[in-house]
């Protein structure tokens, strides 16, 4: 991030000890003026990163006090990571504020407008991708400010119609050229596109008309997901203005992997270790699945690299039609060392099973002869 250095005082321009409503202030009029609609200048778009990253620390009481003892390393260093603010991100907070996505459509002037989007992120284990499971997760929206009903306007005033636009959120201007008249539309300066002017700003909300609140919600996630997987939940995202529709929240889901274990969509994979003779006796064994030990049967003459599959015990599909398999990949072992009496044995081994037990019944041509060779 080409901004992580920045002092975010400096950037949103308040002392050190400045109250949380100057910072909101003072990020408000940056958003403002920094608007993809507003602004021409080029770098309007990373200096409004900067202000929304500034303002998403120094907003939340426990980020800014980390930032205040320890500085940007202090942050990373608790997993505040700068991929936070990706654009997604800042389309929240600049929502929360505008009830619309910052690279979005513009807003529709003085009409209902939709609240952004939400990005959350969830972290399940592998057992609970598996069986599906029910998370707790909680976001920050922008919710309808309780005192002044989202109007802005402090209790016993209320918003007035724009007097320069008479309420149309836009103003047309005419201008005379050589080919005639021409008439242009654009947004009203007087309230910026709203239609209407509010004069005693409401105390709660700053005259925004939404506040942040940290919202708990309980998520279903089906079994099979896959990590990365992204599920939406309508209407919880941020609070749309002037009675548009919310926004919708976003959850990424994000699977911890069980050791051992390489899933594959909805195949699993794992390796089981075997020494020779239980590979040449045949053998059962447990390992860990998925959802707890797995049986796996190992026939007489398993070789090396085999692969036991079992059908049906891999993850469930999202559609719920089928199973994926569980991949039993096989590792022989060979003794590394042997005394005398071992050697003996093996060597006894060697003679009385010569070279036909080794004979690949479906395959044999390649196999067998280069056992051969490798006896001479
Ligand atoms: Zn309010
Ligand atoms: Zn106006």
């Amino acid at each position: 991030m080409a901004t992580a250095e920045r002092d975010y005082y400096e950037i949103l321009g308040v002392d050190r000890g400045a109250p949380e409503a100057d910072i909101k202030r003072a990020f408000r009029k940056l958003a403002r003026e920094l608007h993809p609609d507003v602004s021409q200048a080029p770098d309007a778009e990373e200096r409004f990163r900067e202000a929304a990253e500034a303002y998403e620390v120094l907003s939340d009481p426990e980020r800014r006090a980390t930032y205040d003892r320890y500085g940007h390393e202090g942050l990373r260093g608790g997993g505040f990571a700068p991929a936070d603010f990706d654009l997604g991100n800042l389309s929240d907070i600049f929502g929360a504020f505008f009830g619309e996505s910052l690279f979005g459509q513009a807003a529709h002037p003085g009409g209902p407008s939709r609240g952004g989007d939400v990005a959350a992120s969830a972290e399940i284990t592998l057992a609970e991708a598996f069986t599906g499971v029910t998370v707790s997760v909680t976001a920050r929206v922008a919710q309808a400010c309780e005192t002044c009903d989202g109007n802005g306007a402090a209790p016993g005033t209320s918003p007035r119609i724009c007097d320069v636009c008479a309420g149309a959120g836009r103003v047309q201007q005419v201008s005379q050229s050589v080919f005639g008249q021409f008439v242009r539309s654009g947004t009203c300066p007087r309230c910026e596109g709203i239609g209407s002017i509010v004069e005693t700003p409401c105390e709660t909300c700053d005259g925004i008309g939404r506040t942040l609140h940290d919202r708990a919600l309980d998520i279903d996630i089906p079994a099979g997901i896959d990590d990365g997987q992204r599920i939406r939940v309508r209407n919880e995202g941020h609070a749309g203005a002037l009675g548009g529709p919310n926004g919708d929240l976003f959850v990424q889901v994000r699977v911890t992997p069980i050791p051992g274990i390489e899933r594959d969509g909805a195949d699993l994979h794992t390796a089981v270790e075997l020494t020779m003779t239980r590979a040449a006796l045949g053998t059962s064994l447990t390992v860990p699945g998925p959802d707890g030990e797995i049986e796996v049967e190992v026939p007489a003459g398993t070789q090396p690299g085999h692969i036991i599959v079992l059908r049906g015990q891999g993850m469930p599909s999202l559609e719920g039609r089928r199973r994926g398999a569980f991949n039993a990949h096989v590792r022989v072992h060979i003794p590394r060392r042997l005394d005398d009496a071992q050697r003996t044995l093996v060597e006894q081994l060697g003679e009385s099973l010569g070279e036909e037990p080794y004979r690949d019944d479906e395959d044999d041509g390649g196999f067998f002869g280069r056992i051969k060779n490798a006896f001479r």
